[in-house]
């Protein structure tokens, strides 16, 4: 039974806007567990006609579901056909309550051992920052250039090797990093994996004529270009996947066959990591190959594309110019490529339906669009993995380093064509919970003992069935009422939350927002202060409201401030707002109750009256000064005295200087960057700040914070608060209203209006096995397992990353289950559960097979961006470097076929890993350049924190997209191209944006008509790039498409954006060109093919 026990594929996850076709009857018993690679059979059930199943099919004796009636209310506001479900029942008086107190205690009763968890968190990667030891010098860290080949392997004939030369005469990239002997094994801090697990004998001198390349587990290989200089490819079968012909770096493969299934399991990138002719072609098929076939004996001499002169900081080492005669430049096309692998995802699954019917099953990328068909598993919108197939034991995991870890976004959007999440009620008695462990009732709970009693698959506790939730099994051990419950067929749904889920056992009242303006000196100056309060009148009618209600529920509360707050009375029944001043500030108080936090819509005139006033009030102030903290203080103490949950919407503008609790004073300090003491810079000052988080948390007061700067404001600590309540920051720097207004409007319309629940708290169960053991994001732990968020929103990801405790079975699989107790915006408390089963494996193959560059990257930003709070950014870069060779080369060493090991392999899943981490290491938080601003730095490390994998991968990877070229009459968005300025033009338009800047880049010879169409001047010279922050409105077909495309990626983004017009040479050009990742970097970091080959030599000395 318990291989069978799950079943899905109702016809009702057709993914409709009518939602919950209420299919069901006994479909064809698809077993889930177990089954992986076998054809998906997303099965398709005949739609039963007529929908549900009566209750009353139960034979007599049994207890019946009880009838229909029992809905939540909330079911029908979750729109889709809720009634298909039978009705849950009440539990009759006999079954009682449950005896637990659940507030809080979403708990469980088995925490992990400390010891264990400590043991655990030491162990394999960037958990461990910490821990990094010094390994002896390393070549890749010695700044002595001439002492590459001494450590190469036998194999690698020195000065054949283009990477070698390179390397042996590049200058010392990045000197300080590369001084350092940080890139040996042991850096990794991790298990004892280093450099002895990884010592395989090099593959080098293997033959690849003939060879079949298809891994045995792996499903093919694709070859990313030749794989060395001189050799031939020809006979070669290549079981690889269509990897697109950047994938296939280089010439033509003429002559191969290419076989295999469409997952390709391993890329080799060739060319550009060759070792020398000499080591491959003692045994390569030499010049055999198929006439069309290049020798590529002396093309690759030129690889790099030259010296990477005076690269401050960055990444610890790279080459530099090579020595020796003119270099031929390699084709850039010939390295695995970001925008090709998006777009042939696209091309393989956009449009398409993924059903979660199959466990472990790789979803999607984020970049491409696609339908989920919620089959028994979450969707990949709410849930995402490094990795769908869970090395089966630690010594596996430690031995790949591949961080295990699921990145969590409760409350994703979901597209229209899919139904929002079902809300099931079993009335007083509450959600059904397994008794020891606490999982909540879901697909994967294995009905026994004629369906009385079910086994919990998280904990193996058997339990009985409530009366009132009894039911017959089928003949495949499956309750028949499978499909008429949320909770047994579908991977993501909500039960309501008794009184016993609430705080004091009441229920909560609906949320606050109160909007708190900083009315100093600057912002009234500025306009900005008049641009709010116009703007919020407008607003306030947009507040969100639960799903189906006519009127939003959500209270509203007013204040201003400076060195002294102003609470205001905007009680409905006054004729004129009363203002209430408190200027003790150090004991911080509400003064007024009753009038404070309102219901809109009845106190509209006092309202519209008061942010009418409120720019005239303080039109003459001369204050300067503001308090912060205090405000902060405010809010939650407002919050508490009306006992409910909300958000503070603070628009501040400067550091806080005026005396009271949490002044700070300017603690900036450039001359930290790339010392051991740069961490301070990231780190918030302790004290206010952190009772602070505690409060608001304890509260469920979440802090959103605009800050309009015009110098440093020490953002670290003003934005610790909202970044430990799931809040989020925006900067507007030097801000003009003409200038930015719009864009910050943007903003805050958004961030109103965003779906969210306050008051949370997330516990994250999984089967035996492994464990939750570090979470990352905007939340706050007060203990080790419950995440407490006093906000999440559509946009807030919270990252999980998993350990083992013993072994995992490849039969059974792992679970996990992160349910997030809630309030609704309407004032509900609720639970949402996201269910997702992954596989295990005992074969790394398959592991790399399944995993999820882009949200391997989310973990490694987050990680390492938490990293540097402790320890100085050299190391943390260091280590991602190191990391990154040691999966690379645990992959090369256990899973590809054996091949030179000149040549770089990656598994297909990572190809582009490389790209990413190299983007990473060049972020502004971890580039170490005093050029960038303290403040820009914490600000950018803050809200990558609370980011999901869309938001990284864009932030990581931009999209750079050609305009010059736009079919006007197609809905379509260009491809994007690879962020490099080999792709610019002269005379090429292009648009740039990563979700947080937006540019049009205009090439120094763009067509006159061009520049006609969308700017309405004759030519490039009379732009004003400075002042234009939108394209005009203009009607004609090319101004009317890039708009569209503008508007669409603004509106799709989590954050507006601030559209820069940037001419090719001028000087703000810069700003743009930091943002082509695969160049050298502007501020340090090497080129990605420069990192890329940087990475090989690692590997290869892992290798050896
Ligand atoms: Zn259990």
């Amino acid at each position: 039974m318990s291989q069978q026990g799950y079943v899905a594929a109702p016809p009702y996850s057709q993914a409709q806007p009518g939602g919950y076709q209420g299919g069901f009857g006994a479909g064809p018993a698809q077993p889930l567990y177990g089954h992986y690679g076998g054809p998906p059979q997303a099965f398709n059930a005949p739609p039963a006609a007529g929908g549900m199943k009566s209750p009353a099919s139960s034979p007599a004796g049994m207890p019946p579901p009880s009838g229909p009636s029992q809905y939540s209310p909330n079911v029908q506001q979750n729109g889709a056909h809720p009634q298909r479900y039978a009705s849950p029942s009440v539990a009759s008086p006999t079954y009682g309550q449950p005896s637990h107190s659940v507030y809080n205690s979403m708990a469980s009763p088995a925490p992990p051992p400390t010891q264990q968890l400590t043991n655990q968190m030491s162990a394999m990667n960037l958990g461990s920052y910490g821990a990094v030891q010094s390994p002896p010098p390393h070549p890749a860290a010695s700044a002595h250039p001439g002492r590459q080949s001494t450590h190469m392997s036998p194999q690698m004939a020195p000065p054949q090797s283009p990477l070698i030369n390179m390397q042996a005469s590049g200058q010392p990239m990045g000197g300080q990093s590369m001084a350092g002997p940080p890139m040996g094994g042991q850096s990794m801090a991790g298990p004892p994996m280093g450099g002895q697990s990884m010592a395989g004998p090099p593959m080098g001198g293997q033959s690849m004529g003939g060879q079949l390349m298809a891994g045995p587990p792996m499903g093919g290989q694709s070859m990313a270009g030749p794989p060395m200089g001189g050799q031939s490819m020809g006979g070669q079968l290549m079981a690889g996947p269509p990897m697109g012909g950047q994938s296939m770096a280089g010439p033509p493969m003429g002559g191969q066959s290419m076989a295999g299934p469409p997952m390709g399991g391993q890329s080799m990138a060739g060319p550009q990591l060759p070792s020398g002719p000499g080591t491959f072609q003692q045994h390569g098929v030499g010049p055999t190959g198929p006439a069309n076939y290049p020798q590529q004996g002396g093309q690759f001499g030129g690889l790099m594309s030259g010296p990477q002169p005076g690269m401050p900081g960055g990444f610890p080492g790279a080459p530099g110019p090579l020595a020796g005669p003119p270099q031929k430049k390699l084709d850039p096309d010939s390295i695995p490529s970001i925008t090709q692998v998006i777009e042939d995802d696209k091309a393989r699954l956009g449009g398409q339906v993924f059903s979660t019917n199959i466990r472990g099953q790789v979803p999607p990328l984020v970049t491409t669009d696609f339908t989920v068909q919620d089959q028994g598993n979450a969707s990949p919108r709410f849930i995402r993995c490094t990795t769908y197939s869970l090395p089966c034991t630690a010594e596996l995991a430690k031995q790949c380093q591949v961080p295990l870890a699921s990145i969590v976004k409760p409350f994703a959007k979901l597209p229209k064509n899919e139904a929002p999440l079902y809300v099931v009620n079993h009335g007083e008695t509450g959600p059904i919970r397994c008794n020891r462990c606490k999982a909540y009732m879901c697909p994967y709970m294995q009905f026994i003992d004629g369906g009385r009693r079910y086994q919990c698959t998280f904990c193996n506790c058997v339990n009985e069935v409530p009366a009132f939730y009894f039911q017959h099994l089928d003949h495949v051990g499956r309750r028949v009422d499978f499909y008429e419950r949320p909770e047994l067929s579908l991977g993501s749904y909500e039960f309501v939350a008794t009184l016993d889920y609430c705080k004091n056992n009441k229920p909560p009242s609906p949320p606050a927002y109160v909007f708190m303006i900083d009315v100093s000196y600057t912002n009234i100056k500025s306009g900005l202060v008049k641009l709010i309060c116009d703007e919020l009148k407008t607003l306030l009618e947009k507040l969100p409201r639960e799903d189906g209600a006519e009127t939003s529920a959500v209270k509203v509360g007013f204040v201003t401030y400076n060195k002294v707050l102003h609470f205001y009375n905007v009680k409905s029944a006054l004729a004129q707002p009363q203002m209430m001043v408190v200027s003790d500030t150090a004991e911080m108080f509400v003064p007024l109750l009753d009038g404070f936090l309102v219901d809109y819509q009845e106190s509209r005139a006092v309202i519209y009256n008061l942010l009418d006033q409120i720019p005239d009030m303080f039109a003459d102030t001369n204050e300067s000064e503001t308090v912060f903290a205090p405000v902060i203080q405010a809010g939650v103490e407002a919050f508490k005295a009306a006992e409910c949950s909300g958000k503070l919407f603070i628009f501040h503008s400067s550091m806080p200087t005026a005396e009271a609790p949490g002044k700070l004073k300017n603690r900036d300090d450039k001359k930290l960057v790339n010392t051991d003491k740069e961490k301070i810079l990231f780190q918030p000052q302790k004290g206010v700040y952190e009772q602070l988080s505690k409060d608001c948390v304890a509260q469920g007061c979440c802090v959103d914070l605009f800050l309009f700067p015009s110098q440093y404001l020490d953002l670290a600590t003003m934005a610790d608060v909202p970044s430990h309540t799931g809040g989020s920051v925006y900067k507007y720097n030097n801000f003009q209203v003409e200038t930015d207004g719009e864009h910050f409007l943007r903003d805050l319309r958004k961030d109103v209006q965003k779906s969210l629940g306050f008051d949370a708290v997330m516990r994250v169960r999984t089967s035996t096995g492994f464990r939750a053991t570090d979470f990352f994001g905007g939340i706050f732990m007060n203990n080790t397992t419950d995440v407490e968020m006093a906000a999440v929103d559509c946009d807030k990801a919270v990252t999980v990353e998993f350990k083992h405790d013993d072994t995992l079975s490849e039969e059974t699989g792992a679970l996990m289950q992160c349910a997030l107790l809630y309030t609704t915006i309407g004032g509900q408390r609720r639970l949402r559960i996201h269910n997702l089963s992954l596989n295990c494996t005992s074969q790394l193959s398959e592991m790399y097979k399944c995993c999820e560059t882009d949200s391997l990257i989310n973990f490694f930003a987050k990680s390492a961006y938490r990293a540097i709070l402790n320890q100085p950014v050299k190391n943390v870069r260091d280590i991602l470097v190191n990391q990154t060779a040691h999966m690379l080369a645990c992959y090369r060493k256990n899973c590809a076929t054996p091949s030179a090991a000149s040549q770089l392999i990656l598994p297909d899943s990572m190809k582009v890993f490389p790209v990413y981490m190299n983007s990473l290491i060049k972020t502004a938080p971890l580039v170490g350049s005093a050029e960038l601003s303290t403040d820009d730095r914490a600000h950018q490390r803050l809200s990558v924190m609370a980011m999901g994998v869309e938001d990284t991968q864009l932030q990581l990877y931009p999209r750079l997209i050609p305009l010059h070229n736009v079919d006007v009459g197609s809905e379509a968005v260009p491809a994007p191209l690879r962020c490099s300025e080999e792709r610019l033009t002269d005379s090429g338009t292009f648009l740039l944006e990563n979700g947080h800047s937006i540019f049009l880049w205009l090439g120094q010879s763009s067509p006159p008509d061009l520049i006609q169409n969308l700017f309405n001047v004759p030519s490039l010279a009379h732009l004003q790039p400075g002042h234009m922050f939108a394209l005009p409105e203009l009607d004609n077909p090319l101004s009317k498409k890039v708009r569209s495309i503008i508007g669409e990626l603004l509106e799709k983004r989590p954050n507006s954006m601030k559209l820069q017009v940037v001419r090719q040479r001028d000087k703000a050009e810069t700003l743009f060109r930091q943002f082509l990742v695969e160049d050298k970097g502007l501020h340090g970091g090497t080129s990605y093919m420069d990192f890329l080959c940087f990475v090989h030599r690692e590997i290869r000395q892992l290798l050896t």
